[in-house]
């Protein structure tokens, strides 16, 4: 007897990629004690694995679960991660984290970043980094949570939303806000290129604020001054940030949404490979889905966001303006660097989502419109009978700004390949990228990502064997992220263990029916607790670690 759990039979998969092996697991406390053969009168609880995977528990390297770990509510809505094997979620990313806040601008961030908050909103109990994860540690966290720190916070802090370059006394400030936020144990910096504030900064803002991260090896982890025409230039950009900083780079959600140009790519991924051969540490992550979900504020033109949100909700009213958005929309072709270009980054209505018929909005509040919810921008003009540019307009003054858009090919199984070609790529974490997790958004990535990497490309597509695909899931975002004794099963690392069931695990959420928990995921333990088995969540066990970057 000692032990704990001993989880018996199963085919161990460390999370190395290396071939499964049969072997027992037996964990003491919050750690694995060892992996090898043990009696059943070892442990006080013994799992039977026979015929199932027994692999570290699944890590979302990037989600916009932002503001929402602050929320007691987030064990219970959060329960979908769990049938996904998920134990580890990081957040704060694409330049937004939930500190440290300046609560002169907190009006400002909920509204733009509306979609990672909880939907009945938060009280803002804290200021530095240090205090948000002592609240999260207080209420109690269903999942191990990491926080990036998030460049686009730094910069409202201390400047709010105006459309400049940064001053040396207001760059200063950021360094040591930045300072303070990784040795309270945030992991590293986020960049958000293409958001508001993030946009309005100079490469010599981000180098120079970059730089605190060289005294920590903690990683940059940019959504790129855009992702389409000028993706090979917005790439080049990071990798030459983290070269001179000698510091890690992981890509957020690597990818251009160009499609019909694969040079651009191509300029990317060579600008990639030619620094990992000079010696740059870089990563990316990857979303299994040919669809997007993010900010309805983001396909406006930068600079109406100058001075602030209500200065662009009156630009808004105004008629003239309206037709320069349109006119913006239908002609702009973005360029470098951006702020040459009325500090345009991409002009996704004219690519990525390309039609209104394509482009879906959820996250309603007032009640006239929550009829809309889920609907297409094409589909809701016609109910309103309204031009679909001005019912964009307008739904945006109504819910002030607190729109989710979500873009791209749903459910188009034409996108099945050139999702498991980009999910193959060896450096390629697995993530959801979830937007609007507590808005009933139609996106499936809140209950699929993980099962649809291992069940349809992995066993059933063949791209990969189950090991690499747990691999991407489990010790390469660990690595990436630098979290500590994560992601690997070993001696000595937290006891964060997903068993599934390698003939039966798939996602079952779809666009068309997207509140479908996965499964196959049989068991999913958080630092040594059970917290999923036989088809049950324990939402209130709340096993979870704030991890702290040592
Ligand atoms: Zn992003």
């Amino acid at each position: 007897m000692g032990s704990d759990v001993l989880i018996k039979n199963g085919m161990v998969m460390d999370g190395s990629g290396e071939p499964a092996r049969k072997a027992d697991v037996i964990i003491d406390g919050d750690r694995i004690k060892d992996i090898g053969s043990f009696p059943d009168a070892a442990a006080s609880r013994v799992i039977d694995a026979t015929g199932l995977v027994v692999a570290p528990g699944f890590i979302d390297a990037h989600t916009h679960l932002d503001f929402f770990f602050a929320s007691p509510r987030h064990a219970d809505v959060l329960e979908s991660w769990a049938h996904q094997g998920v134990t580890t979620i990081v957040a704060g990313n694409c330049g937004y984290s939930p500190a440290p806040i300046n609560h002169d601008h907190v009006d400002t961030v909920s509204a733009y970043w509306n979609f990672a908050f909880p939907r009945d909103g938060l009280e803002f109990e804290w200021t530095t980094m240090a205090e948000f994860l002592d609240h999260l540690e207080k209420i109690g966290q269903a999942f191990n949570v990491g926080i990036l720190t998030g460049h686009g916070m730094l910069r409202t802090n201390v400047m709010g939303f105006e459309a400049r370059f940064a001053e040396p006394d207001e760059i200063a400030e950021m360094k040591r806000m930045l300072r303070e936020s990784i040795e309270a144990g945030s992991i590293g910096l986020s960049l958000g290129l293409y958001y508001v504030p993030g946009i309005y900064a100079h490469t010599d803002e981000i180098m120079e604020v970059a730089s605190v991260l060289s005294d920590f090896g903690a990683p940059l982890v940019p959504h790129t001054r855009g992702m389409s025409e000028t993706y090979a230039e917005a790439v080049r950009e990071v990798v030459q940030i983290a070269e001179e900083l000698q510091i890690p780079l992981h890509l957020s959600h690597h990818g251009s949404f160009i499609r019909d140009d694969p040079s651009i790519m191509e300029r990317a991924e060579r600008t990639i490979d030619e620094a990992r051969k000079r010696g740059v540490e870089i990563g990316h992550d990857f979303i299994p889905y040919s669809t997007g979900s993010t900010t309805l504020l983001s396909l406006f033109p930068p600079e109406m966001f100058d001075g602030g949100l209500d200065k662009f909700f009156a630009r808004l009213e105004d008629p003239l303006v309206r037709k320069r958005i349109i006119h913006g929309w239908e002609t702009v072709v973005p360029g470098w660097p951006n702020w040459e270009h009325s500090w345009w980054t991409d002009n996704h209505y004219h690519n990525a989502f390309s039609s209104w018929s394509l482009i879906c909005l959820s996250g309603f509040r007032k009640d006239g419109n929550k009829r809309f919810e889920n609907m297409s921008v094409e589909q809701i003009a016609a109910k309103l009978e309204k031009d679909p540019f001005d019912t964009v307009f307008d739904l945006v003054l109504e819910e002030k700004g607190t729109i989710i858009v979500t873009g791209g090919a749903f459910d188009n199984p034409m996108d099945d390949d050139s999702v498991a070609a980009a999910a193959s790529d060896p450096n390629a974490s697995i993530c959801s990228d979830i937007v609007g997790g507590d808005h009933g958004t139609i996106n499936p990535v809140a209950y699929g990502a993980f099962p649809r990497v291992l069940g349809r490309i992995a066993r059933d597509g063949g791209h990969m064997t189950i090991e690499e695909a747990v691999r991407k899931m489990t010790s390469l975002p660990a690595a990436q992220m630098g979290l500590k004794d994560r992601g690997s099963l070993r001696a000595g690392a937290f006891a964060d263990i997903t068993v599934f069931n390698p003939d039966t695990v798939i996602d079952r959420a779809s666009f068309a029916n997207p509140h479908q928990m996965s499964e196959g995921i049989e068991y999913v333990l958080i630092n040594g607790k059970v917290i999923l088995e036989n088809g049950t969540y324990h939402a209130d066990a709340l096993a979870g670690h704030v991890i702290r970057r040592a």
